[in-house]
């Protein structure tokens, strides 16, 4: 059997149909090496990881106990101290290096997503594209996102100021499945770049893809002991939050709401990166040949298992019917499949759970009275997990689909009569993570924009722009989460603002003194009349 990184093929090269269907498929040579990073001293049990592709066990991946947990943090603590005092140009070029690795050594970590998770191999490359970009805004812009910066002082005449931005100290992320690379790393980037440490909690079916990447950046050059893995389920994410100076989670707004109870508790900052219902709007302007492909692409996928990925179609009423004849068949167009190659479009749900919460949704909204135009079916004839691309119309309004999010490849149609009754049923939810607008006229698509309550809203593409803009922050409104990754903000939420105000002038036997020196009433007149002057003066 072929290891991960020389398969570069069909998934027949890593699966021997001969072995006993209890053998993981990843042969030790692979494995090893990866979960000798886990941070655990003592036996905490191990994890069982599937193959989504066929439901056999792929690797054990080991766990890490409360007591591993803090010692983990202590020893990033510990490290932290000289990285904190490296000079941002040496850990930009770290970063900048994780880039470049990232894309040259892509064919073993594409395989390793893919057989973590499920996904196409287009799918695992938008998060090798993803990893780089985010690498290389950082490492441009890094300097400029740390600088100290000059601000106004109470009395410009007497005061300076300067503000620095100092890293919090050691940063716990947790990791939802779904991205195994990207999300492992993208809120490490910025972290450690801010002079931070990080301690990592991946999903449990997800580790090796996240071990992988601690391998690169140990390989780039980043110190021991920043950036450290421990292994478990949310018992291990809760323990994380206990120790660490700032939490970036991403994952369910269920397990958020813990997360952001139990970061309040230690009073730390908390990023919190949750679900989604994300609308998408066809204007009755909008060019929909040229829309047909993308809007399928924002719906399905990483078979629709993405946070900021379509669930709700929202149609102008006079191209609705026109677009759906050229949607559906794009929609069955699109290939499903279990290759380590580029031949799929779309590829497996990643489990047994998820398959049921899908077919669970599309099931509830048949048997209310919705329509399946294309989809609505398991194909198990493919995998154990895969469900057809599926396009729900007619969905009544008691649906679970139209309110919960799904998460899988199934979206739901509706039409409106009105921009005005478009952006009502954008805002209809009670999430605010993305949404995406299909217009000709740009200008009125960026004024629909502003009022939609996302924290992303993409014209003319339904995610992978907005993604990809790693300088955009990026994150939810409302229940969608707290916080954003990506660009000036992400910077900010792993470091403290410190203001340092200097009284100068002493010297010059200038200073508050002086002025309180005249006594009585005198320098209440003085500060008024000095007040009034800098307003005239339009002094900040
Ligand atoms: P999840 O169940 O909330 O789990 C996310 C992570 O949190 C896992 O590593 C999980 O470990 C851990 N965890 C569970 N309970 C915990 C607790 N009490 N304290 C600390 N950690 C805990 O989410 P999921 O189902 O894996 O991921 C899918 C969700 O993520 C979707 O809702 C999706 O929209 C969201 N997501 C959001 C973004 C974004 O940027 N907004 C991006 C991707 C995904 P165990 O798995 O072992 O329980």
């Amino acid at each position: 059997m072929a290891t991960a990184h020389e398969s570069d093929g069909a998934l027949g090269d890593l699966i021997d149909p001969e072995l006993p269907a209890s053998t993981y498929v990843l042969e030790p040579e692979v494995v090893e090496p990866l979960v000798r990073r886990v941070h655990t001293s003592q036996d905490a049990g191990t994890h069982r990881s599937t193959l989504p592709f066929t439901g056999a066990p792929l690797a054990a991946v080991p766990f890490s106990s409360p007591d591993d947990v803090a010692d983990a943090v202590a020893r990033a603590r510990a490290a932290q101290r000289d990285w904190a005092h490296s000079s941002v140009g040496e850990r930009a070029r770290v970063i900048d290096r994780v880039g470049v690795l990232v894309l040259q050594r892509q064919s073993e970590i594409l395989d390793l997503i893919q057989m973590e998770s499920g996904k196409s191999r287009r799918s695992a490359f938008e998060e090798v594209a993803d990893v780089a970009q985010t690498c290389r805004h950082y490492a441009v812009r890094g300097q400029r996102y740390l600088a100290d910066r000059r601000e106004p002082g109470a009395l410009s005449i007497l005061t300076g100021v300067r503000v620095h931005r100092r890293p919090v100290g050691v940063v716990g992320v947790i990791a939802p499945w779904n991205f195994p690379l990207t999300l492992a790393v993208s809120e490490a980037i910025p972290a450690l770049l801010a002079g931070n440490a990080v301690v990592l909690k991946p999903d449990p079916q997800t580790m090796l893809s996240a071990l992988w990447a601690t391998e690169l950046f140990s390989e780039a050059g980043l110190p021991d002991g920043l950036l450290q893995v421990v292994g478990g389920a949310g018992d291990v994410g809760g323990a994380l939050v206990d120790h660490v100076d700032h939490i970036a989670f991403t994952g369910s707004t269920a397990t958020g709401r813990k997360v952001a109870a139990r970061a309040g508790e230690r009073l730390i900052g908390a990023t919190l990166e949750l679900g989604g219902k994300n609308p998408l709007y066809v204007a009755a302007d909008a060019d929909l040949d040229a829309a047909v492909d993308g809007v399928a692409r924002a719906c399905f996928s990483n078979a629709g298992q993405l946070c900021m990925s379509i669930e709700r179609l929202i149609l102008h009423e006079r191209i609705a019917e026109e677009f759906l004849e050229l949607f559906v068949p794009a929609v069955r167009k699109l290939r499903l499949g279990a290759g380590l190659d580029y031949t799929a479009d779309v590829g497996s749900l990643v489990s047994a759970d998820q398959l049921a919460k899908v077919s669970g949704h599309v099931d509830d909204a048949l048997a209310k009275g919705a329509r399946a135009l294309t989809g609505g079916v398991h194909r198990s004839d493919i995998g154990p997990y895969f469900y057809a691309p599926t396009v729900l119309d007619d969905v009544p309004e008691d649906a679970v689909c139209l309110r919960e999010e799904t998460f899988g490849p199934v979206v739901a149609v509706s039409r409106v009569a009105s921009d005005d009754e478009a952006v009502a049923a954008m805002n209809d939810t009670e999430f605010g993570l993305n949404a995406s607008i299909w217009s000709r006229d740009v200008s009125r698509a960026r004024r629909l924009a502003a009022r939609v309550e996302a924290g992303t809203v993409v014209i003319n593409d339904g995610y992978l722009m907005a993604w990809g803009s790693a300088g955009a922050p990026m994150g939810g409104m409302k229940a969608s989460g707290l916080g954003r990754r990506h660009g000036r903000e992400a910077v900010e939420a792993v470091t403290e603002a410190q203001s340092v105000v200097a009284q100068r002038g002493l010297a010059a036997g200038v200073s508050l003194d002086t002025l309180y020196a005249m006594g009585g009433e005198a320098p209440s007149k003085a500060l008024t009349v000095a007040m009034g002057v800098m307003r005239r003066l339009r002094m900040p």
